[in-house]
């Protein structure tokens, strides 16, 4: 069992217990399946999971692939069978958002140091300005 499979079967007992489950869910055509076949292990098939997104001969496809593949990648999964999408198919897809997440990061530390740079000169320029016109009593005096 891979760690994705423990989480994603931990995050829908979460959504049960909570009552949050998004309500697309309830109609996805893999509600009452066993979130395993959608993770296959490396060289197992992930033709069972792509049958019950995307149909086939006799079956439909399901019906809220869109809102399983926004909700994959706004969580950024890259493994398992998403919105009818194979894991390969569906790395690519995140890697970019992965990279923009990085790159967002260390724009944000970026400027929380360069904040916190400006907020200690300031502060430095203040005691420098308070010793300063103190010894300029002292001499005046
Ligand atoms: S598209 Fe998403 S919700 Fe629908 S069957 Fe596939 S994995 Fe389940």
């Amino acid at each position: 069992m891979t760690d994705r499979l423990t989480l994603t079967r931990l995050r829908r007992h979460i959504h049960d217990l909570v009552g949050i489950r998004p309500e697309w869910e309830e109609l996805a055509s893999c509600a009452q399946t066993d979130p395993e076949a959608f993770f296959p292990e490396k060289g197992q098939s992930a033709r069972q999971a792509l049958r019950i997104c995307n149909g086939g001969p006799g079956r439909e496809a399901c019906p809220v692939r869109t809102e399983c593949l926004n909700a994959a990648l706004a969580q950024r999964e890259y493994s398992g069978v998403w919105g009818g999408l194979r894991a390969s198919e569906l790395r690519k897809l995140v890697k970019p958002l992965l990279a923009a997440d990085r790159a967002a990061n260390k724009e944000r530390k970026a400027k929380a140091a360069a904040a916190q740079a400006a907020a200690r000169e300031a502060k430095a320029k203040a005691k420098a300005a308070k010793t300063g016109a103190r010894t300029a009593t002292r001499v005046a005096a």
